[in-house]
């Protein structure tokens, strides 16, 4: 084949390699995103018009020129398929590019390529092919047939799509992309400019076809957006998707403050419309916010709760304040991001509102506790008193039967009191108004005298009640003499009420030369491990079989514990079941001197 050399096919053949150097890249970014695969497919399609163009160009005879004319033309009808689906997919509308819709829209190419390759037969693409030589290079001159029109509509057409499709992006696209969307504007205009200017002969070559050059331009400014700025990376528009439909309110400042963007949720949030609101300064669009602005108008980095309302239209908001730098580090603007925090406060106050409101319940409770066991002791001494009268026959003899039912007053009157007395002393303690008597005392009197009273109880189940007292004790002791008679008491008349047979001992020594201790043991049924620290909170026992046999509140070692916390010490169990218990009250020595100090 012979070849005329006209320098008009060198630029034709440096927009081939150009589209070819393109396709190539995008497709070895094909995994990136699937707008790339389209993109190298758009780019092949212009090189191989390009080339055919050149080729056509450089035929030194009509025949040649015409099957280089009709090889273009492979180029020609994909060329704007490859455009539409190019922008679809770049706009994240890929939705439409179904099979169904492909198939339809290759009817009309396929129809064109099958005319042309059979136009001697019916001339419904070109009705008469001649040389033209009035320009600067042999070109092919042809008067157009029925389908060519058609061929040419559709083009326009599909052509058409596509730029509406580029354009919309950048109407939807975010401000902050501004540069990205001028490349890509001018990339959508040119292959219109490249064709308007061949078909007004307004080319500045006489005969040559611009547009296999504008499209190659196109392709350049695409490629440049595509893979420079990581349009197609970053995917914007599926980000700008995620940030629309976002239930916090985001707003984008530049650095004059001005508003950029704002989703849907912070038009909402600040009552303005996004027409309204883009563009102009942000002290200007949300005076009622003057206060916030002001406060972070120079703030980089913040967060803040803001109120917003009154009554029950109050709000509230978590306001995160963050800079936005481009990719040299420099500041580009602030993005705040508010979100709507007005559930998680309501509640917080409603538990707080509960709270308050047990608390005051329980205080009450104390109150009333403290009130009626305080009221109920007088009475209950007179009953006490008046009963232990009748025994002594202060009021004449009685028979054996009286006798026997005033011990039965007697006893339940002093187990009412005493429960009484313990309601009381644990009412005072939550109420935190329990008060020490402290003084000096000789433990082994306390001891003997409280355990003179407790053998007789001993004695009758058939247990023996010892005592030991450690030589090296103190003979002196300070501390609040009642308590520890208390505690003493509770922890004694436990030891007898579980224990069936054997003993139980009470031990005082001093530990180390800071405390001194007071220790119960026992040979009873034992407390199990699970119980063990339990049976210190108030109202709680072992188990209420157990118990019920041997009455009681389950407040003792609850008071037990909280006198020995009161006087600086602690309490320690160690027990088995069947096998006995031994409860040591750790006490310190120095008590009345710090206190009295
Ligand atoms: P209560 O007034 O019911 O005796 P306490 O607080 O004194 O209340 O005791 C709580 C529970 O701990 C008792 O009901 C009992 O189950 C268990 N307990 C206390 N001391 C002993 C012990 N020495 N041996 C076995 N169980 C004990």
């Amino acid at each position: 084949m012979r070849w005329e050399y006209t320098p008009y096919i060198i630029p034709l053949l440096i927009a081939t390699v150009i589209s070819v150097v393109l396709a190539l890249y995008a497709w070895r970014r094909r995994t990136t995103t699937s707008a790339a695969t389209t993109f190298a497919l758009l780019m092949l399609v212009i090189a191989e018009w390009s080339l055919g163009y050149a080729l056509e160009v450089a035929s030194p005879d009509l025949a040649s020129k015409i099957f280089w004319g009709k090889v273009e033309y492979i180029g020609i009808v994909i060329v704007p398929l490859a455009w539409l689906a190019f922008a679809l997919q770049f706009a994240n509308e890929a939705r439409w590019l179904t099979r169904r819709n492909l198939a339809l829209l290759t009817i009309v190419p396929l129809t064109t390529l099958l005319l042309i390759w059979t136009n001697e037969a019916h001339g419904l693409m070109w009705r008469h092919t001649a040389l033209n030589a009035t320009g600067p290079f042999l070109a092919l001159d042809v008067s157009y047939g029925a389908w060519f029109w058609i061929h040419s509509a559709f083009s326009y057409v599909l052509l058409l799509l596509g730029t509406v499709v580029l354009i919309r992006i950048l109407i939807n696209f975010p401000h902050l992309y501004q540069r990205q969307a001028g490349w890509l504007l001018a990339g959508a205009i040119a292959p219109w400019l490249g064709n308007g200017l061949y078909i007004f002969g307004l080319a500045p070559v006489p005969n040559l076809d611009l547009t296999p050059f504008a499209f190659t331009l196109s392709g350049l400014t695409f490629g440049w957006s595509l893979f420079h700025f990581r349009l197609l990376d970053i995917v914007p528009l599926a980000r700008r998707a995620v940030v629309e439909g976002m239930s916090d309110g985001v707003i984008v400042l530049d650095t004059q403050n001005r508003i950029i963007d704002l989703n849907p949720a912070a038009q909402q949030i600040i009552n303005h419309d996004v027409s309204k609101a883009i563009g102009k300064t942000i002290t200007q669009e949300l005076s009622t916010w003057s206060e916030f602005i002001w406060r972070y108008r120079q703030a980089t980095e913040a967060q803040a709760e803001i109120v917003r309302g009154e009554g029950q239209a109050q709000r509230y908001f978590d306001m995160r304040l963050s800079p936005l730098y481009d990719r040299q580090k420099r500041l580009k603007g602030r993005l705040i991001v508010l979100r709507d925090i007005t559930g998680r406060k309501r509640a917080e106050e409603s538990l707080a509102l509960a709270r308050d409101q047990a608390l005051k319940a329980s205080h009450l409770k104390t109150e009333l506790l403290a009130k009626v066991s305080h009221e109920l002791r007088t009475p209950l001494s007179a009953i006490l008193g008046f009963a232990e009268m009748l025994a002594l026959d202060v009021y004449g003899p009685l028979s054996d039967n009286q006798k026997q039912a005033l011990a039965e007053i007697i006893d339940s009157t002093c187990y009412l009191t005493s429960l009484v007395n313990g309601l009381l002393d644990q009412a005072q303690l939550d109420a935190g108004n329990f008060r020490l008597d402290l003084s000096l005392f000789a433990p082994t009197q306390l001891v003997d005298h409280t355990l003179a009273k407790m053998n007789m109880l001993a004695r009758s189940k058939g247990l023996t009640l010892s005592t030991e007292i450690a030589a090296d004790l103190p003979a002196t002791l300070s501390g609040d003499p009642a308590r520890v008679q208390q505690i003493l008491i509770n922890l004694v008349n436990n030891a007898i009420k579980f224990t069936q047979t054997g003993t139980v001992q009470v031990r005082l020594y001093q530990p180390d030369v800071t405390h001194w201790a007071m220790q119960v043991s026992d040979t009873g049924i034992g407390i199990p491990v699970e119980a063990q620290t339990y049976i210190f909170e108030p109202f709680w026992q072992v188990d209420g079989s157990v118990t019920r046999e041997h009455n009681g509140a389950g407040l003792g070692l609850s008071i037990v514990k909280q006198l020995t916390t009161l006087m600086g010490g602690q309490i320690t169990l160690e027990s088995e079941v069947g096998r006995g218990s031994r409860f040591t009250v750790l006490l310190p020595l120095q008590l009345i001197q710090e206190k009295l100090a």
